[in-house]
């Protein structure tokens, strides 16, 4: 009897976790299954079909989605379109604890600097930096920048380190397109709010060091905010434009931005940073991946970047969670992003959003922090590196 019984228990719990395990959601205004689909982190192409056949009888004339109806979609197929990495990273046991200790507000980067005991020539086999350029008499040491919101706004210029080098930050989706979404805690969770405010943390880093930095992808509201969820909006522009909806036209927006911006900078070290955050499957613990730019002219320079990137990364994980492994890799992409940015481009995805040991990565502010400061760390090599 009570055998049947526990059965029964077990078979419910089984059919709860599969429903519960299928992701739906309804479609926005004016939204079409391609839309919908590449909302949902899923290329249209692989499961335009599969989508169809999973919501028969659900459509309108050709397909089209009805308002206020829940559709399901396909489950993410793993590693679907990701590049085949070479040299796969054996899998390492994570300790439970938190993924990047919280150092007392996140220390600034000149002080982690300060700390690092790793000599930039075991980095690359190119020269190390020995002196330092002529420093340009800066009027003021304090910059001001209304987009960082009013906490943040104000901040000094520590050093000179990155005079000379330009970067062209562009974070991930925007306006019509919010990216991956995340339930947590009752909570929708967007990519591009996420991205655009670790964005802002690394701009305000490199303004620190002297570099010059145009912040592609804007919010004139949204701030650097500190706090575990962020608000979304809609409200991103690409540096004043209107974002569009369509993909294409969209990602054309930015990379023309940043060419345009390019090939009127003086600054020889030109760097576009793509950030984004991800969404696989919720069970995948991810590292951070870098992406490098795979085209004859940018490819040598486009991959010193993203090593010394991860190996960043990699000591700075060793310092502060002895122990922990890092399994970051570094791969080509072929994205249309990276494929079509005339300056030297790395792409970068921080975290699978769904992956609740991943989540702590980008819900805390000090973790967003630390990412920004750990990408700093690395320009500074770079740039270091790219001197002669
Ligand atoms: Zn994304």
């Amino acid at each position: 009897m009570s055998f049947t019984r526990n059965c029964f228990i077990l078979v419910c719990l089984f059919v709860t976790f599969f429903t519960y395990a299928q992701e739906r959601d309804k479609p926005r205004n004016g939204e079409g299954v391609h839309a919908f689909l590449r909302r949902h982190n899923r290329d249209d192409n692989q499961y335009y079909q599969k989508f169809i056949k999973l919501n028969k009888g659900k459509f309108g004339k050709k397909n089209a989605l009805l308002s206020g109806v829940v559709y399901v979609l396909p489950p993410i197929a793993e590693d679907s379109n990701k590049p085949k990495v070479s040299n796969v990273p054996k899998v390492l046991e994570i300790p439970d604890v938190q993924d990047i200790p919280d150092e007392q507000n996140m220390p600034d980067v000149r002080n982690e600097l300060d700390t690092l005991d790793i000599n930039v020539s075991e980095l690359s086999e190119e020269p190390d930096y020995v002196e330092q350029q002529p420093v340009k008499n800066k009027k003021s040491k304090a910059g001001y920048q209304p987009l960082f919101g009013q906490k943040y706004a104000d901040y000094t210029i520590l050093d000179n380190e990155l005079d000379g080098a330009c970067f062209f930050l562009s974070s991930g989706h925007g306006g019509p397109d919010c990216g991956a979404i995340a339930k947590v805690d009752g909570r929708e969770l967007h990519e591009d709010e996420y991205a655009y405010d670790i964005t802002l943390r690394l701009a305000r880093n490199l303004l620190q060091h002297g570099a010059t930095v145009y912040i592609i992808i804007q919010d004139s509201n949204d701030g650097i905010r500190d706090g575990k969820y962020l608000n979304n909006s809609r409200k991103e522009t690409c540096m004043g434009a209107k974002i569009p909806l369509n993909q294409v036209a969209r990602l054309q927006q930015r990379t023309d931005k940043i060419n345009s911006l390019s090939r009127k900078s003086k600054e020889k070290y030109q760097r576009a940073v793509f950030i984004h955050l991800d969404s696989r499957s919720k069970k995948k613990q991810l590292d951070v991946f870098f992406y490098y730019q795979d085209k004859p002219e940018n490819r040598k320079k486009s991959l010193r970047l993203a090593e010394t990137m991860r190996r960043t990364f990699e000591d700075r994980y060793e310092k502060n969670q002895p122990g922990r492994g890092f399994s970051g890799t570094v791969s080509p992409r072929n994205l249309a992003v990276i494929r079509n940015t005339e300056p030297v481009s790395i792409f970068m995805e921080l975290a699978n959003m769904q992956n609740t040991f991943d989540q702590r990565r980008y819900i805390l502010d000090n973790n967003r922090q630390a990412l920004a400061n750990w990408m700093t760390l690395g320009f500074i090599r770079d740039y270091r590196n790219s001197r002669p």
